[in-house]
């Protein structure tokens, strides 16, 4: 079924949204999204090339410089933001709908967790919109000095598949709220969200340009945003792989680069965790999402005392997890996004096998009335920290248990990686959480829990899993802002 996409009554926008116009892609070709659950497809959506990069980058460069956008009061663009956290709130069913049909994600994720997360997201940089502020420097002699913190210009957005609306949202919000303009690029596996994302920011009353999207292929649309010279600055989140692209792409015209890439986190459980709660965490810390999470909890190391009774609780877990329809209320792991991902996934199971981990849970593709793109929660256990499924990022259901001896391996396991997003640590000794969570090269920790997010807090990676953050308050304005020192001689 491939909708129109250009009026209010239609649930699917298909075509590319700039300058608050839905417009076709110049060449008229279009492309599938697929809905991994049933393999039908969802919509047949323009595919931007090129020249449609640059019609939406002219489109932001031209709002950017227009008095409307750039002189417009921050407390007006507060608003704004408010007013479509209020939109999205208003069609959060349809948007959860849509991110599911796309993702293959239980709907009770969309509409419960992702959707609620985006108008929190948008309310939280409604508030930093009048609050962009600079400084006065004490200086010597006789002059003034100030700074003033300018937005950077038009940012391009490029966003992947496991959270398509958080992450336009945790990329847009702050962008627009620090005075920029957006070009934003979804992931070609689903763009659904982000084109009614742009639409609903034109009703809240966005002027044109402000926020454009873009659907299309990473190496042609993608490519185009990061190689424009008219881009000032490129937010990105997608694999360590293609941020490694992007930094090189950017180099030519030495964009601000900001990189939220892959990992491998480690899940650290002592022996003197409360082991129910560790299980447990651990269970929603890989299994969450699919797998499908930057910060999946996917190396799970375990201290040697509760090793044994820590795997059989998790195994079990495992085995009970639902599988299965993305629509039934009782599912808590949805379809894997693609064919393609589906076969990445199986291809680290065999490996984990072949390697000679030892299978505890799942291991298995599973069906829906015979179809779907679905995997059983899996877990394995005698994993040695050289094994590819120790090493790789799997993106997908698959736990590596590893055991450890002791504080000092433990942190020298958890740090055996060219990852560093996150970690999660499980002791009831409160000094030792402390400590360990100091000496894990991550941007996040969490202590006695696992997936905590929130606007106020940066997210981000270390080492390989990239550099500037996500969210947060003053991330956000060295991110999406720019400093200027201005001299004023007071003799004279
Ligand atoms: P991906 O790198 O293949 O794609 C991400 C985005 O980049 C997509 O929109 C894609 O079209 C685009 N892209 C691809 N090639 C490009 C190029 N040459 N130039 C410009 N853009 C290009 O990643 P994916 O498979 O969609 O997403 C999974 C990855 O994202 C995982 O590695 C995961 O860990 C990571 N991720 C990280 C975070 C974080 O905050 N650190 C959050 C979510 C996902």
């Amino acid at each position: 079924m491939a909708a129109a996409g250009t009026g209010p009554g239609d649930a699917v926008r298909t075509r590319l949204w700039i300058g608050n116009e839905w417009v076709d892609a110049q060449l008229g070709i279009t492309f599938p999204t697929v809905n991994p659950a049933t393999g039908e497809v969802v919509a047949d959506v323009a595919e931007a090339r090129a020249t449609d990069v640059d019609r939406a980058v002219q489109s932001a460069r031209t709002a950017f410089a227009d008095s409307r956008w750039r002189r417009m009061s921050p407390h007006k663009r507060s608003r704004l933001l408010w007013r479509l956290a209020d939109l999205v709130d208003a069609n959060a069913d349809e948007l959860a709908l849509l991110e599911t049909r796309d993702n293959g994600k239980p709907y009770f994720e969309s509409r419960k967790i992702d959707v609620p997360s985006v108008a929190l997201t948008l309310r939280y940089y409604a508030g930093l919109a009048d609050k962009v502020q600079g400084d006065t420097l004490p200086v010597p002699g006789p002059f003034l000095n100030y700074t003033l913190r300018e937005p950077v210009g038009v940012v391009g957005a490029i966003v992947p598949w496991n959270f398509p609306l958080s992450m336009a949202a945790w990329k847009a919000a702050p962008a627009l709220a620090c005075g920029n303009t957006v070009v934003l690029k979804p992931a070609e596996e689903t763009p659904l969200t982000a084109l009614r994302f742009g639409e609903l920011a034109a009703e809240a009353g966005f002027p044109p340009g402000a926020l454009n999207v873009v659907p299309g292929f990473g190496e042609t649309a993608g490519a185009a945003l990061v190689r424009h010279p008219s881009v000032d600055a490129i937010s990105f989140t997608g694999s360590t792989e293609t941020g490694r692209t992007v930094m090189r792409e950017a180099a030519a015209t030495l964009k601000k680069v900001s990189l939220e890439l892959g990992g491998k986190s480690p899940n650290v459980v002592f022996a003197d965790a409360d082991l129910g709660q560790a299980v447990k965490g651990a269970s929603t810390g890989v299994f969450y999402g699919k797998g499908e999470v930057c910060a999946a909890g996917s190396r799970i190391l375990v201290e040697a005392a509760v090793h044994d009774q820590f795997v059989e609780g998790l195994a079990t877990r495992a085995a009970r997890t639902p599988v299965g329809d993305p629509m039934d209320p009782a599912t808590r792991l949805g379809a894997i996004v693609s064919e393609a991902q589906l076969e990445r996934v199986a291809s680290y199971i065999d490996a984990g096998k072949r390697e000679g981990a030892r299978l505890v849970a799942g291991g298995e593709r599973a069906t829906v009335e015979g179809r779907g793109n679905f995997v059983n929660a899996t877990v394995f256990s005698d994993v040695d920290p050289t094994m590819t499924i120790a090493r790789e990022e799997i993106f997908g259901p698959v736990a590596a248990v590893i055991r450890f001896d002791g504080v000092e391996d433990a942190v020298a396991k958890a740090n055996d990686t060219f990852y560093g997003l996150a970690a999660g640590v499980w002791t009831r000794d409160v000094g030792k959480a402390h400590r360990v969570a100091a000496e894990i090269d991550a941007g996040t920790v969490w202590i006695n829990t696992y997936n905590q997010y929130a606007p106020a807090s940066p997210f981000g990676g270390y080492k390989e899993s990239g550099f500037g953050r996500d969210l947060g308050f003053q991330t956000a304005l060295e991110k999406y802002t720019q400093l200027k020192s201005v001299w004023v001689a007071l003799d004279r």
